[in-house]
């Protein structure tokens, strides 16, 4: 389908026309996102916590410590809420009410589940280190099966979910259109910078492409 069916709980209220349940929108800004932002309830606390994911197909991986308590309060099936945020500029209005970002952002809603199967864990695993640098993997060593057994490593469907996304200037009110005052965005991108070597690296190691051509992907490039 592409679309993610709408829910009660995933109805855009304010300025529904920046939302959508566009599948491959969905799926495009989560890919983009090198960190998520985990919601949770914790013995009555709210806890929000920044995590690395990687999406395969129409699922999400989460992973990290088997202590973790993130994972282990989501792997007893707490209600959880992922979001994802890019931010691709700063909008500059007219008048300081009227200050935005253009930005692309998902929420995810829905419960995870621990990865018991090894192999789907493994293959979660890699695709984690290939969402960070893709092309990393052929030039590591991967994971031990000690380190994938010490590895928590949490499973969410993406079938109750939402994208945001403003593009544009400013949106002023009609009678601030005539204020002489600089309005426009200043546009914003993530980018990589001069890989800096390892002081410990092996004498001769040379810089494979995956690092020397890395460049964040965006929706400007
Ligand atoms: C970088 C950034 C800055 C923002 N700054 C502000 C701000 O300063 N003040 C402000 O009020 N709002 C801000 N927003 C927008 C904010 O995220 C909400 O969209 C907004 O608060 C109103 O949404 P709503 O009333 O529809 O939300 P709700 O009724 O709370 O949400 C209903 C459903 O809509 C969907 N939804 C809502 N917002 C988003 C989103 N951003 N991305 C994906 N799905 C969404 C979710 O499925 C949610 O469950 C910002 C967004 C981003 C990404």
């Amino acid at each position: 389908m592409a679309t993610i069916p709408p829910t009660t709980r995933t109805t855009h209220r304010r300025l529904p026309h920046r939302g959508t349940h566009d599948r491959a929108a969905v799926h495009a800004i989560l890919d983009e996102a090198l960190v998520c932002h985990v919601g949770f309830v914790a013995d009555g606390q709210p806890f929000v916590i920044p995590t690395i994911h990687t999406r395969v197909e129409d699922r999400l991986y989460l992973h990290g410590a088997v202590a973790s308590r993130m994972l282990t309060t989501l792997g007893q099936g707490v209600p959880l809420c992922v979001t994802a945020t890019l931010v691709d500029g700063l909008v500059l209005a007219r008048s300081a009410m009227h200050h935005s970002m253009n930005y692309r952002s998902v929420v995810v809603l829905g419960t995870a589940a621990d990865v018991a199967d090894f192999e789907e864990k493994r293959r979660a695993l890699h695709a984690i280190v290939e969402h960070v640098v893709p092309g990393r993997l052929a030039s590591v060593r991967p994971p031990s099966e000690n380190e994938i057994r010490g590895t928590r490593v949490l499973s969410l469907p993406i079938d109750e979910a939402s994208a945001k996304i403003r593009t544009g200037p400013p949106v002023d009110d009609e009678a601030d259109y005539a204020i002489p005052c600089w309005a426009g965005e200043i546009p914003l991108r993530l980018t990589a910078g001069l890989p800096v070597s390892d002081p410990k690296l092996s004498p001769g190691t040379t810089v494979p492409q995956a690092v020397w051509g890395y460049r964040r992907p965006t929706r400007r490039s």
